[in-house]
């Protein structure tokens, strides 16, 4: 396949959640809604639409329509979305495309549920383990010919940090307690070889769904313990499940050539307003940042959705950085919005679906990753043919000893050659104990000579020992290296019989077919509207006016909606800017306060002297000082730094020196108040009340020996001049 670049837009989906036990108690009361009892939203799944009733509004309020590439309700399955959605997607990341899967919306609505699921039940499973089965089954099914290699990463994103669930630190034994342990937080990086990166990320290969689960395992118990209140946790942090898999396989010119897919699996904070009014000082930044990868992430969205603004403000945040590619980038995009269908959250909803609506004009340029620079899977591929070269290597050497004329190490490391090798070190062994035997029993040698020819074979039977010791540790090197790859059409997994491979297929086309026919009934819908007119012909003046009144009709109800709509815009927009200014005038005052301070209390030359050396750095976001050494003179200044020790003076400037020489200079004083000499006066002692009796008949307060106590220890005096 050659490199595909084309462009194709951000795919949304919807999905509402079923009302819980709560909302459907508060919905008992309540007539028939029109979307189902108690419910606010309606869906078409064959159209893809989603119609929003509004609770609060007036009788006659027109319904809100949106259109969607799917929308699933409340009935479908975990499966249904899976294998209309995600699972070409998945498909793409195998084939060398970069995915990104986010699940938008608000806290409660099924997010998590969407992309985890209920583990232990298949049916409940979500996209993330679907998607782990489906990578590894594909690797089985594939071609002998290819070579796969897998890695996972699991990061967090909690008040702008970005911290690593897979930090070995974080589980390893020694770590008592998660919930004192800091975590390490880590930063962006951008290369142009793979885009905006997290530096020093822990990420492990995995060689089976069982591994890759049990990482995620891992990363969720760090998660959950590390937060004092998960819930509130998880509605606040942003996690990212990151895939990459690395195929080599062979080219068109006969050469090997890698594809590296990466898949995003994001399950996004709850995007609920916070409320920042009231909040004050840190508390304030903390509410700030909270949200701030969210908004920064819906800035993006409209920025790239409007398509005329140039700027793309994706360095806003942690989430959008990293994202960059996803969105608008290189990489093939899902967004899974979750609806509630309560009519309490008729704001939030009808916020969500704006958001994904906007989402749909974004436009990616996806393209295969062909043999990038940093591939993994070729570092592993040279390792392994080095370490297979040495072991060959050896095998001759063997092999020559013996004076036979095999082939050299075959690499396949299977049960025969292993007992081979084994046997074959077993003779050896017993052929120089046989020699010493014979030695042993030599009753022509001289003791001495015989005790230098057992000497010899003593050290030969080493040097072999040794040998065999460094052939087996490259074996089992070369083994675990060899394991980590997959080979294409061997069976990692037992299900990969011909009737579930069938079915798959099948579900697979039947989502394909019903993808097409919406797609179809979209477009059929959109034609009608604008070919109307076009197909009507009039026989009478009357009939002519009684269809134009009924298109007027239908026009002025649209435009009704539309008017609604630019109002709900306009009212959201002032409100979140009365927001905005409400915070903005929060951070002035604060901002003044400290200026305040500043102003009246840091001696001017000391406040400019500070803000010389302070510089931002964009990259971290923070203000930071300029070391004080500029880095090339450092060495030269710095060339013979005094070492520091207990019990030295520290070091003092040649010209203090001189001035203490030449008499009590004010300035140096300092450098010489304390005298470390022993102090040889008496004490200036109090007697002490005490009373023997209850001391005991020999008590002293002092030791008997008749040197004053004083002087048993060094003490320090002050200096005079003090
Ligand atoms: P979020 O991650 O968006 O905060 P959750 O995924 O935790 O929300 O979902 C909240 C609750 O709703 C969970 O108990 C979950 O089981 C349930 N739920 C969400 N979506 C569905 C669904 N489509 N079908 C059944 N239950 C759901
Ligand atoms: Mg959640």
């Amino acid at each position: 396949m050659s490199k595909v670049k084309s462009s194709e837009t951000v795919k949304v989906v919807i999905r509402c959640r079923p009302l819980n036990r709560k909302e459907e108690a508060a919905a008992a009361g309540v007539t028939r809604t029109p979307g189902g009892v108690g419910g606010i939203v309606e869906m078409d799944m064959r159209l893809g639409q989603v119609v929003l009733w509004n609770p609060h509004g007036p009788p006659g309020e027109p319904r809100k329509t949106f259109t969607f590439d799917s929308v699933y309700d409340p009935s479908s399955k975990q499966r249904d979305l899976y294998d209309e959605t995600v699972r070409p997607l998945i498909d793409s990341v195998l084939d060398g495309f970069n995915g990104t899967i986010f699940a938008y919306g608000q806290t409660g609505t099924g997010k998590t549920y969407t992309m985890q699921g209920v583990w232990l039940e298949p049916e409940r499973r979500g996209v993330i383990p679907n998607a782990f089965e489906h990578v590894f089954t594909q690797i089985s099914r594939s071609s002998a010919d290819r070579q796969y290699l897998v890695r996972a990463s699991y990061l967090e994103i909690y008040r702008e940090e970005i911290r690593d669930l897979l930090d070995p630190n974080m589980h390893a034994p020694h770590v008592p307690n998660v919930h004192t342990h800091t975590y390490r937080t880590l930063e962006l990086r951008e290369s142009p070889e793979s885009g905006v990166y997290v530096r020093d990320l822990t990420s492990c290969v995995c060689k089976s769904v069982k591994e890759i689960q049990e990482l995620m395992n891992l990363g969720n118990q760090v998660r959950s313990v590390g937060a004092t209140d998960m819930n509130e946790h998880s509605s606040r942090s942003h996690t990212l499940f990151l895939i990459t898999v690395e195929c080599s396989l062979p080219g068109p010119d006969g050469r090997q050539h890698i594809r590296v897919g990466r898949l995003n699996l994001v399950d996004l904070a709850g995007s609920e307003r916070q409320a920042k009014t009231g909040v004050h000082g840190e508390r304030l930044k903390e509410a700030a940042k909270i949200n701030l990868s969210l908004s920064a992430l819906g800035n993006v969205i409209s920025a790239l959705a409007d398509g005329r603004s140039g700027h793309i403000p994706y360095r806003d945040s942690k989430l959008t950085r990293l994202l960059q590619d996803s969105l608008g980038g290189n990489a093939k995009t899902v967004m899974v919005a979750t609806l509630g269908p309560a009519p309490q959250h008729y704001e939030e909803t009808l916020t969500t679906l704006r958001y994904a609506n906007r989402a749909k004009n974004i436009q990616n340029q996806p393209r295969v990753n062909e043999d990038p620079k940093d591939a993994l899977l070729r570092e592993f591929q040279k390792e392994i043919a080095w370490l297979r070269a040495q072991l060959s290597h050896r095998e001759g050497r063997g092999k020559h000893r013996k004076e036979e004329g095999e082939e050299g190490w075959d690499g396949e490391g299977d049960e025969e050659g292993e007992e081979e090798v084994e046997k074959e070190r077993t003779l050896q062994e017993g052929r120089l104990e046989e020699e010493k035997e014979a030695i042993r029993e030599d009753g022509s040698l001289l003791a001495e000579e015989k005790q230098r020819l057992l000497g010899e074979k003593e050290r030969m039977m080493g040097d072999l020992k040794k040998e065999w010791d460094a052939t087996e540790q490259l074996t089992a090197k070369y083994k675990a290296m060899e394991s980590k790859l997959l080979v294409g059409g061997k069976n990692i997994m037992d299900h990969t019989n011909e009737q579930q491979k069938t079915l798959e297929i099948r579900r697979q086309e039947i989502a394909e077919q019903s993808r097409r026919e919406r797609e179809i009934e979209q477009q059929v819908m959109v034609q009608d509207e604008e070919t109307l007119e076009l197909k009507e012909t009039f026989s009478s003046l009357q009939q002519e006016v009684e269809a134009k009144t009924k298109k007027l009709k239908k026009l002025y109800a649209k435009l009704q909606c539309v008017k609604a709509e630019i109002q709900d815009v306009n009212d959201e927009h002032v409100r979140s800017r009365q927001e905005l200014e409400q915070t903005q005038n929060q951070l002035t005052r604060e901002l003044k306060f400290k200026y305040l301070i500043i102003e009246n209390f840091i001696p001017p030359e000391e406040k400019n002297k500070i803000m010389n050396r302070l510089t931002f750095d964009p990259e971290e976001d923070q203000w930071k000082f300029t070391p004080l050494v500029p880095a090339e003179s450092q060495f030269s200044q710095m060339k013979k730094r005094p070492a520091s020790a207990v019990g030295y003076k520290r070091p003092i400037s040649q010209y203090a020196r001189v001035s203490l020489v030449m008499g009590a200079h004010s300035r140096y004083r300092a450098e010489n108040i304390m005298f470390l000499e022993l102090d040889m006066t008496h004490p200036t002692t109090v007697s002490l009340d005490h009373r023997p009796s209850e001391v005991g008949p020999n008590y002293s307060p002092y030791p008997t020996d008749n040197v004053p106590h004083r002087e048993r220890a060094a003490r320090v005096r002050m200096s005079r001049s003090w």
